[in-house]
């Protein structure tokens, strides 16, 4: 009877959605699951490839420096991202960003199933919004991403362990340097004793918010603190 239901359930959802891809408008097959993402989309997904900086997961050649990561505060030690920010990948974020489309969220949590800091008995902690843009946006886009996450993999969602105390103007127009003095004190942390956590989030620019989430859950007793984001900007370091 339940099972039923379930299905029935399903059903209307399934009519209720869009019929078509949500990045290239193509109508998506019934056999892929209705996802609002089709195949084709997905495939088009760049995966960031490797070698990558041990620290921040940036393409790099073994043995230079990062320029990225080498002025981060201490705490966060692993970042990793599934694909660049390009193209439908870009779109996707868009879609789940702004226009509410949560199960986007899905085929992100799909994409991002193997990157290695999701390994062992890690708990889950979305980067938090702050209480305005929260309430005015009506969900946070990193905790759907979040969420998708641990219905894939079943590690812990914990969304009680951060919270961002200070609006942070935005971050594009700034340059690395001036995003960690933008961000500095804007994350509180609770309790996290003897926590291995991995902060999750939807784009990944300079690190600097991640960086300094990592930064005040490391203060508050986590045993370690990793990240995964579904897509990662690229950044021209010279600025030219
Ligand atoms: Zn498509
Ligand atoms: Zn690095």
């Amino acid at each position: 009877m339940r099972g039923t239901l379930k299905e029935t359930l399903a059903a209307v959802e399934r009519w209720l959605l869009p019929a078509a891809c949500l990045l290239c408008n193509e109508p998506v097959p019934v056999r892929q699951n209705d996802a609002l993402v089709c195949d084709l989309c997905r495939l088009r997904w760049r995966p960031v490839p490797h070698p990558v900086c041990e620290r921040c997961g940036q393409p790099s050649s073994r043995g230079l420096e990062c320029r990225l990561c080498s002025t981060w505060p201490f705490g966060l030690s692993r970042v990793r991202s599934a694909v660049w920010l390009e193209d439908s990948a870009r779109d996707a974020v868009h879609q789940l960003k702004y226009e509410g489309w949560s199960r986007v969220a899905d085929s992100m949590a799909e994409a991002m199933r193997g990157l290695e800091p999701l390994t062992g008995r890690v708990c889950l902690v979305p980067v938090p919004l702050g209480a305005r843009r929260q309430r005015k946006r009506g969900y946070n886009q990193s905790e759907r991403i979040a969420s998708a996450l641990h219905v894939r993999t079943g590690l812990d969602l914990r969304t009680d362990l951060l919270l961002r105390v200070r609006e942070t103007q935005t971050q594009t127009a700034l340059t690395p340097e001036s995003r960690h003095a933008n961000v500095m004190g804007a994350f509180s942390a609770f309790d996290s004793s003897d926590l291995d956590l991995v902060l999750v989030d939807d784009v990944f620019t300079t690190g600097a918010t991640l960086a300094a989430a990592g930064a005040a859950l490391m203060e508050s007793g986590a045993t370690r603190v990793e990240a995964v984001t579904f897509a990662r900007a690229v950044v021209d370091l010279d600025g030219s």
